[in-house]
């Protein structure tokens, strides 16, 4: 079974169009893929079309209640991709797990105890550095990092990277980068062109070379519950993330270098 966390502390970055594509596109190759909804907004759970009303089981009840991950998946529109939804509860779970003996290792835990029915379990982080986030680097065997085509791109990127040196030190000595995606590249915008060149200046082969460009059908097919490659599974949006599962299976079995 192969961990990755989506994670980044920046809001709006692509995490979640990432995880519920590359998950849709991973599953397409007869990957089975659970995605873990991390996040409280729920939004991983909503663009895959699982209503409040099916989120009875949720990560919250793996977090705090220790139910097993089997007992919490529940299947998606996309066969071979379950989900393990967020609901509003999730949200008083960061100062909850404080009391909690091994806080940050609940989740590690749970996919610990659970049968091994997937080949990939990819989880939706929310945009923080807090206990959730935590819980996912534990857990996971490598990180995927989205990273927006903007100004500001790498601010924040050491932050994350000296995190990820912390939990190796003392949690998880086998967390590697998985690799970095750059997202909404704006073909028209030449200043995404320069910040997805020095963002491979300084990150190097971590980056992959598949982008993400920013595509309207990306952001429409949440609304209607579905991945954007059901939705329109020839939008250049999802094509890209077709390439991306393409370049990064490969990866998943020898992970890239650590950044
Ligand atoms: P995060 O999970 O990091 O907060 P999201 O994946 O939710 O980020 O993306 C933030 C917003 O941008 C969402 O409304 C999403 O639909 C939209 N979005 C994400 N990626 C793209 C893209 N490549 N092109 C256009 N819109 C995008
Ligand atoms: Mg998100």
């Amino acid at each position: 079974m192969n961990v990755i966390a989506v994670a980044n502390q920046k809001g709006g970055v692509g995490k979640t169009t990432t995880a519920i594509n590359l998950g849709t596109a991973l599953a397409a190759t007869g990957l089975r893929v659970l995605l873990i909804d991390l996040d409280p907004q729920g939004n991983a759970s909503t663009g895959l079309g699982i209503s409040r009303a099916e989120r009875g089981k949720s990560s919250y009840d793996i977090l705090l209640g220790e139910m097993p991950i089997t007992e919490a998946a529940i299947a998606t529109c996309v066969p071979k991709l379950d989900i393990v939804p967020a609901t509003v509860d999730l949200s008083g779970a960061e100062i909850e797990l404080v009391d909690y003996e091994e806080r940050t290792h609940r989740l590690n835990r749970a996919l610990e105890r659970s049968d091994h029915r997937w080949d990939v379990v990819l989880i939706d982080c929310p945009p923080s550095l807090g206990l959730l986030t935590l819980n996912a680097m534990v857990a996971a065997n490598s990180l995927l990092v989205p990273l927006q085509c903007e100004f500001f791109a790498l601010e924040g990127l050491s932050q994350l990277l000296s995190t990820v040196e912390r939990i190796r030190e003392r949690f998880n000595p086998g967390l590697t980068i998985l690799g970095v995606a750059l997202t909404m590249h704006d073909r028209r915008n030449r200043l995404t062109d320069q910040v997805s060149a020095d963002v491979r200046a300084v990150l190097g082969r971590v980056v992959f070379d598949t982008v993400i460009p920013r595509n309207v059908r990306l952001s429409e097919a949440p609304s209607h519950g579905l991945p954007a490659l059901i939705y329109d599974y020839r939008c250049p949006g999802s094509e890209a993330y077709i390439a991306l599962a393409r370049e990064l299976i490969p990866r998943l079995n020898r992970p890239a270098k650590a950044a």
